[in-house]
């Protein structure tokens, strides 16, 4: 069910797909477990969002995804995996994003410096 990026697919494990229904169903009860590491601050404590549920706030039904917390698919670590609501892992991605591409402008300006 999570959404996985062309280029990315061939990172991911065989058994992905297992290891991803257990994350979800078997770990999380279904539940999505995030506890406020998405950042969006808008669910106290665990999220409430229930796969196959109405989401809080939209009323979108949730869908239930894994997430990988370091951004690697192939870290299939069970501490590295979270099951998130699609609301939850959407943030989480984009606070990361965003981190990211501050990263890559900043080490390209320092790269730059030391040329000047
Ligand atoms: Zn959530
Ligand atoms: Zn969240």
């Amino acid at each position: 069910m999570s959404p996985i990026r062309p280029e990315n697919r061939n990172l991911y494990p065989p058994d992905w797909a297992a290891i991803s229904e257990y994350i979800r169903f078997g770990r999380a009860g279904g539940r999505c477990e995030c506890e406020g590491e998405c950042g969006r601050g808008t669910h106290k404590g665990r999220c409430p969002n229930v796969h196959g549920g109405r989401a809080y706030g939209t009323g979108s039904t949730v869908v239930l995804t894994t997430a990988h917390l370091d951004h690697v698919p192939e870290h299939v670590a069970e501490s590295n995996l979270r099951a998130f609501c699609q609301g939850c892992h959407l943030h989480y991605d984009r606070q990361h994003h965003a981190e990211t591409a501050y990263r890559t402008r900043r080490e390209g300006k320092a790269a730059g410096d030391l040329f000047a």
